[in-house]
């Protein structure tokens, strides 16, 4: 990445580190995601040149570019949904010059999949009734539905934008984002 890039970055807060020995594995997982239209992770750093227009786009600064520490994976977007999630203005998808993110409408980003786990959900738990992740969700009762006030995901319609996990009260989170689509090509 070109140095006068990386500086502005920085001071922009856009840039995020790592922890040690996640040098030369994919930073992609549970709650760790590529940003909308993303092409499979086994190209994904091939094809991204680092320009970093993709977070300098996004109003909202979902989107982080790793930094040097990452090794192979300095310089690429993601987005961290327990920080700041997607808000799919889809501002991304437009400026990337490359197509690594691809033009992709909002119903048509599969970043991720929700999962929710049902032995921390105080709603599934019986303990009270939350309603938080449903209540984000941008595709209410289409990504996210109630059973008995409940919540279950709609995997079909689900596009892992991490709204319902950064809404999420629970700590750990009850509902995740589980990356299952950025690893497609590999299996
Ligand atoms: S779709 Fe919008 S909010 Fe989501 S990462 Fe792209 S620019 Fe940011
Ligand atoms: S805009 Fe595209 S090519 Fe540029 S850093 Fe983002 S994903 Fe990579
Ligand atoms: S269930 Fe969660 S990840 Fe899926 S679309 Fe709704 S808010 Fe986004």
């Amino acid at each position: 990445m070109d140095r006068r890039l990386f500086l502005k970055l920085l001071a922009g807060g856009l840039l995020v580190s790592c922890a040690p020995g996640e040098l030369a594995s994919s930073p992609i997982k549970t709650n760790v995601l590529r940003p909308p239209g993303a092409i499979p992770e086994d190209f994904f750093a091939s094809r991204c040149i680092r320009c970093g227009r993709c977070a300098e786009s996004c109003s909202y600064r979902s989107i982080k570019i790793l930094d040097l520490r990452h090794g192979f994976y300095a310089g690429t977007p993601v987005i961290y949904v327990e920080r700041i999630p997607c808000y799919l203005c889809m501002r991304c998808v437009k400026v990337c010059p490359t197509g690594t993110l691809q033009k992709v409408s909002q119903k048509e980003v599969r970043m991720g999949l929700a999962r929710v786990n049902r032995r921390l959900c105080v709603t599934w738990k019986g303990e009270g009734i939350c309603r938080s992740c449903y209540n984000a969700c941008p595709f209410r009762e289409q990504a996210i539905k109630l059973d008995r006030l409940r919540p279950v995901v709609v995997p079909e319609v689900c596009v892992g934008c991490g709204l319902c996990t950064y809404a999420c009260p629970v700590t750990p989170k009850a509902i995740v984002i589980e990356p299952v689509y950025a690893f497609k090509a590999s299996k």
